[in-house]
C-alpha cells in the first residue's frame, strides 16, 4: 500500500471496520484459494486492499449458512428483529464518518456526497426496524358460515442480493434492511470496485446482534456468485441492482427455479425544462439531477429537454453554475465532482460525446478528459443534441449534460418517452396544470417536479419497462421479500 494509501486509511477512528475477507456464516473467510482482487481508489490509482475472490464454493457456504439461519431468524418476534435493525442503524449512525471515508476511497465521490450516503441508507434500517412490526395479515370475509378465510405475510426465505458500486452502502441497506426486517436472511454480493463499505456494514450488523448467517457477504467472481445464487433452490428471491444487461441475465436464470425477483436497472431519465419555468429552481435541479456522483447514478437527467424559449437563457445559466463545480480528489475541501470509477467509464463518455459531436452537437463547456488525469473527467454540457445520439440513447453515466432543444408539451412528452428505459424522470414548470398532465404521462417509475434530488427511504423507488421490476423503500418495498399465505379454516360449525 502507498504511503498517501496508509494515511487516508489512518484517518478511520475505528480501523477495526476495515475488513478485507468475506463474512460467510458470521466468520471472516478467505476464498478456498487463496485468491484475491485489489480494490483501488478510482481517484488515485492506489489499492487499499485485497479482498478474497470468491466463487462457486464459497457462495454456496454462504447459502448453507443463510438457510441455516432463516429457520431462528424468522421465528424470531417482530420486535426482536426490530431491535437488532435499530441497533444497526445507530452503529451505522455513530460511525458515519468512518463509513463515508470507505465509500469516498473505494467509489471517489467528495465525502460531504459519502456522508450524505450514509445517512440515505442507514435511513433504509431505521425505516424497515419501523416496519418489522406492521406485516399485518388479512381476514377475508368467508363464502359460507362455516368457514374462516385467513391471509399471512411470511418471509420468502434466502435471499440473493446484488448490488452495484455507485452507492456502495445505500444499495445494500435498500435491500436487507427489509429483507432482515420480515425474517429473510441474505447473501449480499457487493461489487468488486467498493466491497469495503459493505463489509464494513456487514461488521456493524454483527456487532448489533444480528445473528451469524442472517446476512452473508461474498465477493470476486461476479458470473460464478451469481449461478450458484441461481441454480440453488434454497436461494428464494433474487434482488439485483445494476445494468439493465446483467439484469435480464438474472431474470433468464431465475426461470429454472421460479424465483421471486426484483430488478433496479439503468435509466434515461429526461429532465424538461419548460418556458414557463423558474430558471433559479430549473438550474439549480437539474444541476443536482446531472452532476450527483459526477453523472454516475441511475436517477441521472441524462437528456436535458429545454424548450425554445428558454433554451438560450438556460444554457447560459447551466454553464455559469457548472463552471463552478470543483474537481478533484473527494477527500479535498470544496471538491463536489470525484473520479469516474474506471477507465472504460471514461472511454465510454468519450465515445458518447465524440458521437454527439460528429453528428452535429456543439460542445458549450468541457467535452475532455480533466486535466488531473486517473479518470477525471470535466463537467461538459452539450448543446443542440438530438434523439438519435447515443448520449439520447443509452445512459452516459458520467458528467456530460445534453440539451436537446423542443417547441410544444407533446413534442417533449414524446421524445421523453422514446426509450425502453423507465426509471426517473424530471420537469421544470410553473404551471400546476402542466405539473400534472405531464407526470401523467411521462412513462416512468419516479418523476420530479421542480426538484432534481427524489429518492426517499418513505417513497416507492422503482422503474418501469426495462427499468425494472418492483419497488424498494417505503411500505411497499417489503412486499417484495413476503409471500401471501391463504388459509382456509373449515368446518368451524361441524
Ligand atoms: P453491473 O455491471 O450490472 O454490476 C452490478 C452488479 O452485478 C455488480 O455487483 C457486478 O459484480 C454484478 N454482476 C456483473 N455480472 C454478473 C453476473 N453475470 N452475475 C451476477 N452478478 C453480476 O452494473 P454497474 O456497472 O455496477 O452499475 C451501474 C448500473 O447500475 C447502471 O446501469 C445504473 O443505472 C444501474 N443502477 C440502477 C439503480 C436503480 O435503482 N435502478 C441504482 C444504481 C445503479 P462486479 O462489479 O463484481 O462485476
Amino acid at each position: 500500500m502507498s504511503t498517501d494509501a496508509q494515511a487516508a486509511i489512518a484517518r478511520l477512528r475505528d480501523s477495526g471496520l476495515l475488513k478485507s475477507k468475506g463474512l460467510v456464516g458470521g466468520k471472516w473467510v478467505d476464498s478456498y484459494d487463496g485468491k484475491t482482487v485489489q480494490v483501488q481508489n478510482p481517484a488515485t490509482g492506489d489499492v487499499i486492499a485485497n479482498v478474497p475472490c470468491m466463487g462457486k464454493r464459497e457462495t454456496d457456504d454462504a447459502i448453507s449458512s443463510a438457510y441455516n439461519t432463516f429457520y431462528s431468524w424468522s421465528k424470531r418476534t417482530a420486535s426482536e428483529r426490530s431491535k437488532c435493525l435499530r441497533k444497526w442503524y445507530d452503529l451505522i449512525v455513530s460511525h458515519k464518518e468512518d463509513l463515508a471515508l470507505l465509500i469516498t476511497l473505494e467509489q471517489g465521490k467528495p465525502l460531504k456526497e459519502a456522508l450524505g450516503e450514509v445517512s440515505y441508507g442507514a435511513a433504509f434500517i431505521e425505516f424497515f426496524a419501523e416496519e418489522a412490526k406492521r406485516i399485518y395479515g388479512d381476514i377475508i370475509p368467508p363464502t359460507s358460515s362455516d368457514r374462516r378465510l385467513f391471509v399471512l405475510k411470511q418471509p420468502v426465505g434466502v435471499v440473493g442480493a446484488i448490488t452495484p458500486w455507485n452507492f456502495p452502502l445505500a444499495m445494500i441497506t435498500r435491500k436487507v434492511g427489509p429483507a432482515l426486517a420480515c425474517g429473510c436472511t441474505v447473501i449480499v454480493k457487493p461489487s468488486e470496485y467498493t466491497p469495503l463499505t459493505a463489509l464494513a456494514a456487514a461488521d456493524l450488523a454483527l456487532q448489533a446482534g444480528i445473528p451469524p448467517g442472517a446476512l452473508n457477504v461474498v465477493m470476486g467472481n461476479a458470473p460464478d456468485i451469481g449461478d450458484s445464487l441461481l441454480q440453488s433452490t434454497q436461494v428464494r428471491k433474487i434482488t439485483f441492482t445494476g445494468s439493465t444487461a446483467v439484469g435480464k441475465k438474472l431474470m433468464a436464470g431465475s426461470a429454472n427455479t421460479v424465483k421471486k425477483v426484483s430488478l433496479e436497472l439503468g435509466g434515461n431519465a429526461p429532465c424538461i425544462v419548460f418556458d414557463d419555468a423558474d430558471l433559479d429552481v430549473a438550474v439549480k435541479g437539474s444541476l443536482a439531477a446531472k452532476f450527483r456522483n459526477s453523472g454516475q447514478t441511475c436517477v441521472c437527467a441524462n437528456r436535458i429537454l429545454v424548450q425554445e424559449g428558454i433554451y438560450d437563457e438556460f444554457a447560459n445559466a447551466l454553464t455559469k453554475a457548472v463552471q463552478n463545480l470543483q474537481v478533484g480528489n473527494g477527500l479535498v475541501e470544496g471538491v463536489v465532482q470525484g473520479p469516474l470509477i474506471n477507465e472504460a467509464a471514461v472511454e465510454k463518455v468519450e465515445k458518447f460525446v465524440n458521437d454527439a459531436t460528429s453528428k452535429g452537437a456543439n460542445v458549450i463547456l468541457g467535452g475532455k478528459r480533466h486535466s488531473l488525469g486517473m479518470t477525471f473527467y470535466e463537467p461538459t454540457i452539450l448543446g443542440n443534441v438530438n434523439s438519435e445520439m447515443l448520449v439520447s440513447r443509452e445512459e452516459v453515466f458520467g458528467p456530460v449534460a445534453p440539451l436537446l432543444p423542443f417547441k410544444t408539451e407533446e413534442e417533449a412528452i414524446k421524445i421523453a418517452n422514446d426509450t425502453n428505459a423507465g426509471l426517473a424522470a424530471y420537469i421544470f414548470t410553473k404551471s400546476i396544470p402542466r405539473s400534472w398532465r405531464v407526470s401523467e404521462a411521462l412513462e416512468y417509475g419516479l418523476v420530479g417536479v421542480n426538484e432534481g434530488l427524489i429518492s426517499t427511504e418513505v417513497a416507492p423507488f422503482g422503474g418501469a419497462k426495462q427499468s425494472g421490476l418492483g419497488r424498494e423503500g417505503s411500505k411497499y418495498g417489503i412486499d417484495e421479500y413476503l409471500e401471501l399465505k391463504y388459509v382456509c379454516m373449515g368446518n368451524l360449525e361441524a
